[in-house]
């Protein structure tokens, strides 16, 4: 903990933590210490992490790095923090990210961008920024994010570590800021395979305080044996033709499909006839949940209220006007209107078709094949400051992490080595939903 304390210091211009719990986790690793001792020590003793800020811990402040969160400090834990202690991990401290996880560059943060640790002039991707350059910069071990349409897999992928975001569901949601409720799920990010498997085993099966986590039980990962057979694999032709995608990116993808071919296993494209209704279908339809989630900070329960409320109205009014970032504003405003009466039907029902749709050729692709190979990003990690003038141009990024999201399926984001410029690159598997053991023992052959 002293070790990770220190490159938190050294590194602290990052700005990859909002807060960090320095006495608490050297308390808890003497204890953790005590338990080795003894031999009665968990499965994740020694485990350093962070987490993001929209997890909630008991006693500790959680901000979803929201000004409108302001001094609130958690009334309970997540479910996954309960696991993670309850298997004597080290939570070391609360990492920025994008405001209410809602961007993919970490910009959106009311504590300012994470700084990339491959170049500090870039972005840490995001949401998740803060979790994926702590583990970058070997601030802690492993840290844990939130993936909604991408937010695990993207900053890993920008940072070159290792994003997983197991089907929806798997992990309970309980404790954990909703941003788009029917996509939200929880990931790690780590330097290895194995630490990914077991953080999952950890967080992962049902939860009675959470309905929408997957009620059978779950069968934990246990070692993970090296993957043996040839395997099917498809990839998006799209992805390779089109102009949005960076040169080196595709690059990236034609030597990993050569080298899976040379290697015995079958490597077809195939084409997406949706790919363009991705990013609108995901934007309607999670832009819709959040302003029904974010309906809650009303300067009454949570947080900030606006010191120049009079009453009732202007206390919503103001309280929300002056806590919420610009980002955030703009998709509640989308999201109530896409909901809104007149045009529910053209907007959010449609949405609901298309996703539907999305989801069903997903499904059939991964019928014929094991996995459906990507990049995670059509870029490597730009420059800060970059993009914030056009939201259009930093959805369009999330063409490639959103079909997962859309339909519910388990990816994982892959180091796949530096771009010419020494920037990382990010590699990512789809397969089937539950098949998460088979994924993490694929994607230990790229490494
Ligand atoms: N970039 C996407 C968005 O802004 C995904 C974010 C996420 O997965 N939380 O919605």
């Amino acid at each position: 903990v002293n070790g990770y304390l220190n490159r938190i210091d050294q590194f602290a211009h990052l700005n990859a933590f909002n807060e960090v719990f320095a006495a608490e986790a050297l308390e808890q690793a003497k204890a953790v210490d005590a338990k080795l001792h003894a031999g009665t020590a968990g499965k994740l003793a020694g485990m350093v992490i962070g987490i993001k800020d929209n997890i909630s811990y008991k006693g500790h402040k959680v901000s979803a790095s929201s000004k409108i969160l302001d001094g609130f400090t958690a009334i309970f834990s997540s479910t996954i923090v309960e696991r993670l202690l309850a298997e004597d991990a080290v939570i070391i401290g609360r990492c920025n990210c994008d405001e209410f996880a809602m961007g993919g560059a970490n910009e959106n943060s009311y504590f300012g961008p994470v700084k990339n640790f491959a170049d500090e002039t870039r972005v840490s991707g995001g949401s998740s920024g803060g979790s994926a350059v702590a583990v970058q910069a070997g601030m802690c071990h492993a840290a844990i994010g939130t993936d909604t349409g991408g937010s695990v897999r993207q900053p890993a992928a920008f940072c070159g570590a290792i994003g997983l975001k197991p089907t929806y569901g798997r992990i309970s949601r309980h404790g954990i800021i909703a941003y788009a409720s029917s996509f939200d799920q929880v990931g790690p990010i780590t330097n290895s395979v194995s630490d990914a498997a077991l953080l999952l085993d950890v967080m992962a099966g049902p939860d009675n305080y959470d309905g929408t986590a997957i009620q059978q039980p779950y069968q934990p990962q246990g070692e993970l044996k090296p993957s043996t057979g040839a395997k099917k694999i498809a990839y998006l032709q799209e992805a390779l033709d089109s102009e949005g995608t960076d040169p080196e990116v595709k690059q990236m993808l034609t030597d990993n499909i050569a080298k899976l071919k040379a290697e015995g296993h079958t490597v077809e494209p195939v084409s997406f006839e949706y790919l363009d209704y991705l990013v609108p279908t995901y934007y309607v339809l999670a832009t819709a949940e959040a302003s029904s989630n974010l309906q809650r900070y009303d300067g009454v329960h949570y947080g900030y209220r606006s010191p120049n409320a009079t009453d009732l109205q202007s206390t919503y009014k103001l309280s929300r006007s002056e806590g919420f970032g610009k980002e955030v504003k703009r998709r509640i405003m989308l999201g109530t209107f896409v909901l809104s009466a007149g045009y529910y039907d053209a907007y959010y029902a449609k949405a609901q078709k298309v996703r539907r749709l999305i989801r069903d050729k997903t499904n059939e692709i991964l019928q014929q094949y094991d996995l459906i190979m990507v990049p995670t990003a059509p870029e490597p990690a730009f420059a800060i400051g970059k993009e914030e003038k056009d939201p259009v141009v930093s959805y369009l990024h999330d063409i490639f992490t959103v079909q997962a999201s859309l339909a519910g399926v388990p990816a994982i984001s892959l180091p796949a080595g530096n771009n010419s410029q020494g920037l990382p690159l990010g590699l990512q598997l789809l397969t089937k939903q539950y098949a998460e053991k088979e994924l993490l023992e694929f994607s230990e052959y790229f490494l």
